[in-house]
C-alpha cells in the first residue's frame, strides 16, 4: 500500500507541532493540517495571551506599591485597546515562528480543516491524502452550559478580543480560567464578580491554597460568590445584561464570561468513518501508548482529556513521535508529580499531593506551613500574604506535596518539582542552604510541623 506520508497530524497546536517536528527529525515524511491558528490554543487563545494580560493587570498593584519606594507617578491610566493590539502583534510573531519551525523541519503544512475519510485517509481543502499513521491532536473548545440567554455569554476565546474593557464582569466557574480571568479583569479595573457553584473554588487543589487565595482575592476587591450559579441571562434595553441566579437574585453586568470547562474539539472530524472510540465525556479513548481503537490512529493532548496542560501535550507529542519512528528511545510520559501554576493574582504554584489526597492515599502526614508578608511589600500599604505549605510523609520523610500562593509561585515551584521528582525528603529540604533574601528560601527553613 502506498502512502503520501508516514504521519499525518491533525492540529498544529502544542502537541501536534511537537509530534510533527520530532517525527520529521527522525526522518519520517510528515504533514500537519491546521484549520485555525498555528500554535493552537496555548499560543493564540490560551497560556501566552493570558499571561500577557496577567502581566498587564499586575501593573495596577505595581503602581500603587511604587509610592512606598519613593516614586511619584501621575494618575495611571489603562488602555485596553493598546494592550490587545500589542498582544495581537506578539501572537502574530509567534504564529510566524511556528510556521518556520514546521517548514524548517521539513514538515508539509496544510492550512485547512482536516476530515478523516478512513483509517489512513485525510481530506484537507478538497485534497485526499493517505498516511500510514494519523495523529489526532485537535485540542479542546470552551463549553458553556445550556441556559436561556447562553448566546449573550462569552468564553475565553472571545475575551481575548473584546473591543473594550467591560465595566462590570461576571465570571462563572471555579477552575483555572475563571480564577485567572477574574484576576485579570479585577486588576485592570473592571468591577468583577466570580460566581462558583460549589462552596469553594479550585476543587482538587490543597484546601489551604484555596482558602488563602479566596482571602487574598477578597482583599483585592474581587467579589467572590460561592454556591451561586446563573439560571438565565437577559439582554436589557440599554444593552447591558441581567443574570438571574438560581436563588432568584439578579446581577447586572456588561459581560458574562463562562469558564466552565472544555470539551474535545471533534467537530466535523469524520470520526464516523473510523473506529475511534470515545469515553463518556466524548474525549478520545487511548491506551498507554496513545493508540485509539483504530490501530493506525493515535491521539494526544486535550482531545484525550487527561491532563489539559501544554507541557503535557508536548510530552505526549514527543512520546508518539518516538514510539512510531524511534522506538528504541521511547519513554512513557510520567503523569506523576506534574507541577502546575494558576496565574491568578497572586499566583498559585503546586506540585504533588494535597493534604487531603495524601491522607486519602493512606499517608500519615506531617504538615509545614508558613504565611508571611513578602519583603517587597514592607514599604507599601499592601497586606497581601504569601502561603507556603509542605505535605510530608511522616514515616519515610518524603515530601509528597508542595504548595504556594504568592508572587512568582510558578517560577519557584518549577525547581521544587525537580526535587520532588528526585524523591527529596524533608531532611534534604532542611539541609539545603537558602538564597537570601528571597521568598523561596522559606521552603527550606520551615522547621516546626503544624500537624
Ligand atoms: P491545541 O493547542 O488546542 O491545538 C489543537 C489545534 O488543532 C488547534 O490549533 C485547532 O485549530 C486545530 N484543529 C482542531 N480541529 C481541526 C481539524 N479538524 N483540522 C485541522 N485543525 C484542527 N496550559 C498550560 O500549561 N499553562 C497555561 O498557562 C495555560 N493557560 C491556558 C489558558 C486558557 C484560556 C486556555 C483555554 C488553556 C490554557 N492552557 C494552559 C491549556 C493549554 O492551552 C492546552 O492544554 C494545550 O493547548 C493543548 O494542546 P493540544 O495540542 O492538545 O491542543
Ligand atoms: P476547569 O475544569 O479547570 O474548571 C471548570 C470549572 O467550571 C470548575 O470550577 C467546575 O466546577 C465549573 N463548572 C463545570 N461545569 C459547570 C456548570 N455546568 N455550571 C457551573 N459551573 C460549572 O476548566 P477551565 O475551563 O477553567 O480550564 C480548562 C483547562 O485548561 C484546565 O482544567 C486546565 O487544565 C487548562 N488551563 C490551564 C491553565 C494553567 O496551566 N495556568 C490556565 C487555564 C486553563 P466543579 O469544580 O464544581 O466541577
Amino acid at each position: 500500500m502506498s502512502f503520501d506520508f508516514d504521519l499525518f497530524v491533525i492540529g498544529a497546536g502544542s502537541g501536534g507541532v511537537r509530534a510533527a517536528r520530532f517525527a520529521a527529525g527522525f526522518g519520517a515524511r510528515v504533514a500537519v493540517a491546521e484549520s485555525r491558528y498555528l500554535g493552537g490554543t496555548c499560543v493564540n487563545v490560551g497560556c501566552v495571551p493570558k499571561k500577557l494580560l496577567v502581566y498587564g493587570a499586575h501593573y495596577h498593584e505595581d503602581f500603587e506599591q511604587a509610592a512606598g519606594f519613593g516614586w511619584t507617578l501621575a494618575e495611571p491610566r489603562f488602555d485596553w485597546a493598546t494592550l490587545i493590539a500589542n498582544k495581537n502583534r506578539e501572537i502574530q510573531r509567534l504564529n510566524g515562528i511556528y510556521r518556520n519551525l514546521l517548514v524548517n523541519s521539513g514538515v508539509t503544512l496544510l492550512e485547512g480543516h482536516a476530515r478523516l475519510c478512513d483509517a489512513h485517509t485525510v481530506e484537507v481543502a478538497g485534497q485526499r491524502l493517505r498516511a500510514k499513521h494519523i495523529l489526532i491532536a485537535t485540542g479542546g473548545w470552551p463549553q458553556i452550559p445550556e441556559i436561556p440567554g447562553k448566546e449573550h455569554a462569552i468564553s475565553s476565546n472571545e475575551a481575548f478580543f473584546l473591543p473594550s474593557l467591560p465595566r462590570r464582569v461576571l465570571v462563572v466557574g471555579g477552575g483555572y480560567i475563571a480564577v485567572e480571568f477574574a484576576s485579570i479583569f479585577n486588576g485592570l479595573g473592571a468591577q468583577t464578580s466570580l460566581l462558583y457553584r460549589g462552596e469553594l473554588f479550585l476543587r482538587g487543589f490543597d484546601r489551604s491554597v484555596r482558602e488563602h487565595l479566596r482571602d487574598e482575592l477578597g482583599k483585592k476587591g474581587l467579589d467572590l460568590q460561592f454556591n451561586a450559579d446563573i439560571a438565565r441571562i437577559d439582554k436589557q434595553a440599554d444593552g447591558s445584561l441581567a443574570a438571574t441566579l438560581q436563588d432568584g437574585r439578579v446581577l447586572e453586568a456588561d459581560c458574562v464570561f463562562y469558564a466552565t470547562g472544555r470539551r474535545p474539539m471533534l467537530d466535523d472530524l469524520g470520526l464516523e468513518n473510523v473506529a475511534v472510540a470515545q469515553d463518556a465525556k466524548g474525549f478520545i479513548k487511548v491506551d498507554e501508548a496513545y493508540r485509539t481503537s483504530e490501530p493506525s490512529i493515535h491521539a494526544i493532548g486535550d482531545v484525550i482529556g487527561r491532563v489539559q496542560l501544554t507541557p503535557v501535550a508536548l510530552a505526549e507529542g514527543m512520546a508518539v513521535a518516538r514510539l512510531l519512528f524511534r522506538p528504541e528511545e521511547y519513554r512513557p510520559v510520567d503523569y506523576k508529580l506534574i507541577p502546575t501554576a494558576v496565574f491568578s493574582l497572586p499566583n498559585i504554584g503546586t506540585v504533588g499531593l494535597s493534604e487531603d489526597e495524601a491522607r486519602a492515599a493512606g499517608h500519615r502526614v506531617k504538615l509545614f506551613e508558613s504565611r508571611f508578608r513578602g519583603m517587597k511589600l514592607t514599604l507599601t500599604e499592601s497586606q497581601e500574604k504569601t502561603l507556603m505549605k509542605l505535605v510530608v510523609d511522616a514515616d519515610s520523610d518524603r515530601v509528597l506535596g508542595c504548595h504556594m500562593v504568592g508572587p512568582e509561585a510558578g517560577e519557584i515551584l518549577q525547581g521544587i518539582a525537580v526535587a520532588l521528582k528526585a524523591g527529596a525528603t524533608k531532611a534534604i529540604f532542611d539541609e539545603t542552604i537558602g538564597i537570601h533574601p528571597t521568598a523561596a528560601e522559606e521552603f527550606v527553613t520551615m522547621r516546626t510541623p503544624m500537624a
